[in-house]
């Protein structure tokens, strides 16, 4: 049967939401409070990979979080707050960093992560789609032996789960990188990563779904919701009242706002991360990401984009930090000696904020208390790599479709 759908947000999981659903012979309508152009999945590093294999909530993360603190261009800063749902989402996060999360995580991480891929590919195929994306796997580079601890470890739990990756050594590093010179003692290469340009994804999507009918409403603030019984009725915007048959609730890191205003409890925080592009040739020909300083580099198309850190903290701070920006820049010319990232690079360094969930699992599903709504957020540092597949996931639930994969790892109600 087809509904009228509204999705809040028009990120990636929102235009990939719209993308499955209008396939679903379902009407859709996207509103966002920003002008579509600028965010987390403006900025991201364009990396889909599985090779991420362990969630966010892993042991060490807390005390490594504590040390780094104290370290204002630090890759993780959790900035302490007098805030009752800060308190909530940090004692959830804390729980869930055990050696058993990470394991019983990892088949609902890698589900979606190369579903997602899988969909990718056949999007672009299905429409002719003009969009950079590349195949060629990720390296990561370790400049320290306690770095390269951490990564066979990760290699081991990818190869127990059927990923290709493999540790590498100096030498092996210059048959991959053999145009640039790297400051490295060996690291590891995940063959089973790819990567994209996500400005380019997002342009081609938006055409599409605008060609096929979406009505995609920008700068619309939805904040205000009429509650009739277990559902959602209309929602007020662009000074109107508009009423649609159910509501995908897809707005990144403001998701638990819209929720909220509901009486859904969605425990979430946002992750700020930094990105700046370089556009004069690197020769860097590989994605990258620099284990300590977690910098990741992406060669994209047309210019090389340098991203990294993760700073929980208000989601109402937009200020750019310009030591962190600095300490991505940094530590790249470091890792890449004949690299230079000069102060207009620098200057334009753009931010988005990650969605982060209590426990490194994306929330995806159907809420038990307002029976009309779809959420779907949480993906932490991977929501690009899992787009497709929450799109499709998303769009399954609305039609009341069999999943391909279970969801069961996703659910927003889930206890902590
Ligand atoms: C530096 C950096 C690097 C990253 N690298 C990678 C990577 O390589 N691979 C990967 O998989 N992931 C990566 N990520 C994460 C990835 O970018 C995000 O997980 C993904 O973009 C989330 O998409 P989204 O659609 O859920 O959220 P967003 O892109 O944040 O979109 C949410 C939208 O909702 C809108 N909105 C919010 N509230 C309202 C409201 N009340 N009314 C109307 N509109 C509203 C916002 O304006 C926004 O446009 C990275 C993130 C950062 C910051």
């Amino acid at each position: 049967m087809s509904k009228n759908i509204a999705i809040i947000g028009g990120g990636i999981i929102g235009l990939c939401s719209a993308y499955y659903l209008i396939k679903d012979g379902h009407k859709v309508t996207i509103i966002d409070k920003s002008s579509l152009d600028s965010g987390a999945s403006y900025i991201n590093a364009g990396y889909l990979c599985p090779g991420h294999i362990i969630p966010l909530a892993a042991p060490g993360i807390i005390k490594q979080g504590i040390r780094w603190m104290f370290n204002s261009s630090s890759p993780l800063y959790i900035e302490p707050r007098i805030n009752i749902e800060f308190f909530k989402w940090m004692y959830a996060f804390y729980k869930s960093c055990t050696d058993k999360h990470v394991i019983n995580s990892i088949p609902g991480i890698l589900n979606l992560s190369l579903l997602s891929q899988d969909l990718l590919q056949e999007i672009k195929d299905e429409n002719n789609f003009k969009f950079h994306y590349e195949k060629k796997g990720l390296l990561m580079l370790c400049k320290t032996e306690k770095a390269m601890l951490h990564e066979e470890h990760t290699v081991k739990l990818a190869i127990e789960n059927g990923l290709v990756a493999k540790m590498i050594n100096k030498s092996e590093i210059k048959q991959l990188e053999p145009d640039v010179e790297i400051d490295s003692i060996g690291g590891a290469y995940f063959k089973c990563d790819h990567h994209s340009t996500p400005g380019e994804f997002m342009s081609v999507l938006k055409e599409f779904l605008l060609h096929k009918g979406v009505k995609i409403f920008k700068n619309t603030l939805v904040d205000n919701f009429v509650l009739e019984g277990e559902k959602i009725k209309g929602i007020f915007f662009d000074g109107q009242h508009m009423e649609f048959d159910e509501y995908v609730f897809a707005a990144g890191p403001w998701t638990n706002y819209l929720c909220n205003k509901i009486g859904v409890k969605l425990l979430l925080q946002a992750g700020k991360g930094y990105a700046m592009n370089v556009c004069e040739e690197t020769k860097i020909n590989l994605p990258t990401i620099l284990v300590e300083s977690k910098c990741a580099i992406t060669p994209m198309n047309g210019f090389t984009r340098f991203s990294g850190t993760m700073e929980i903290a208000s989601i109402n701070n937009n200020n750019i930090r310009r030591n962190r920006v600095d300490a991505i820049a940094n530590s790249a010319c470091s890792y890449y000696p004949n690299l230079k990232i000069n102060e207009d690079v620098r200057s334009k360094a753009a931010f988005g904020l990650r969605a982060i969930s209590a426990d490194g699992l994306p929330y995806i599903g159907r809420s038990t208390k307002i029976k009309n709504i779809v959420i779907a957020t949480g993906h932490n540092m991977t929501g690009w790599s899992m787009s497709t597949g929450t799109g499709k996931l998303v769009s399954d639930f609305v039609s009341e479709k069999n999943p391909s994969i279970d969801t069961s790892f996703y659910n927003p109600e889930r206890k902590f």
